[in-house]
């Protein structure tokens, strides 16, 4: 544990260097996202609770895409990015410095794990480009590298961890996090996201090849008065029945109202009756951000999720 004059200070990964994944000044997964929740937890009465810990990226990390992505998309990404960028579809930017700066992101949920492990206390990642639409076939949907699904496999190499779920609460469906976890029986995936929506997957009839996968769409425009019921009946007692070691949080913000792409109606401060949730069923939280892109509703959420882990303390 690390503590401040006022408790356990509670690691928040990030780096300066998240901001040099060039997408251009008019798509929604830009820089400004991040600068826009840096601001707002800056502000927060208890900013002085956070330890920014600033990632550095790891050796082998292309070995390690490769292996659950395949190095073929890991080799083309560093050309794309070597030529000077472009685009892996029609959402999907890499720029001259995307490939370092992914594998900086994937470092830091990498560093995430370690550190959750370690203080046995949540731990939140401030890192893009975000990454579940990120299959084992490439990166698609502002995804390259299939963070939260690295970060459970590698979290499994840790002596004494067994077990990994990870709840995704984007608004859109995880589909290149199930992908490369649903035919591990050691890692529950759980996803809430937006019904007949992109990327069209994650219906409920996916279980995962071991029962492992859950999947709960929701109908466009659920408030926090849908989400609950579905939260407290369906998710918690999935992730307690599988009775994880370590919980990953794929923490996207883009099922707000003031989301302009997606259909759902949370409210920022919504996020941290959903945290406390998790906390109740395990302090061993990595939460990562995904997506949100109204940038306002972006930094209220995340700091609602942090100040949800503060105040339990
Ligand atoms: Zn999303």
């Amino acid at each position: 544990m690390v503590f401040t004059a006022k408790g356990v200070a509670i690691p928040l990964l990030y780096s300066d260097a998240f901001l040099d994944h060039d997408t251009g000044p008019m798509h929604p997964e830009r820089a400004g996202r991040l600068t826009a929740v840096v601001e707002a937890l800056k502000e927060m009465p208890w900013s002085d609770r956070l330890d920014w810990v600033t990632p550095a990226c790891r050796q082998g990390l292309d070995v390690r895409v490769g292996q659950l992505q395949s190095l073929r998309y890991v080799e083309a990404v560093k050309r794309l990015a070597e030529g000077g960028g472009g685009q892996i579809d029609a959402d999907t930017v890499v720029s001259a410095r995307s490939y370092d700066v992914a594998l900086l992101a994937l470092s830091a949920w990498l560093d995430g794990v370690d550190i959750v492990l370690e203080r046995e206390n949540a731990s939140f990642v401030l890192a893009r480009p975000p990454g579940h639409h990120a299959t084992s076939r490439g990166g698609m949907g502002f995804c390259l590298f299939s963070n939260a699904a690295i970060a459970a496999h590698y979290a499994l190499e840790k002596p004494g961890i067994e077990r990994v779920a990870i709840l995704d609460w984007d608004v859109h469906h995880g589909n290149g996090t199930q992908d490369i976890c649903e035919k591990n029986p050691a890692i529950a995936y759980c996803s809430m996201h937006q019904a007949h929506f992109y990327p069209g997957t994650g219906h409920v009839d996916e279980r995962g090849d071991h029962g492992n996968v859950l999947n709960l769409p929701m109908a466009a425009g659920s408030n926090l008065e849908q989400y609950l019921p579905v939260f407290d009946e369906q998710v918690m007692p999935f992730l307690k029945q599988f009775g994880a070691d370590l919980l990953i949080v794929s923490a996207g913000y883009d099922a707000t109202q003031a989301d302009q792409l997606a259909g759902m109606s949370l409210q920022p401060e919504d996020y941290a009756v959903l945290t406390k949730r998790c906390l109740g069923l395990t302090r061993k939280i990595l939460f990562g951000l995904e997506g949100g892109y109204d940038f306002d509703a972006l930094g209220q959420a995340v700091a609602a999720t942090l100040g949800a882990v503060i105040n339990a303390d």
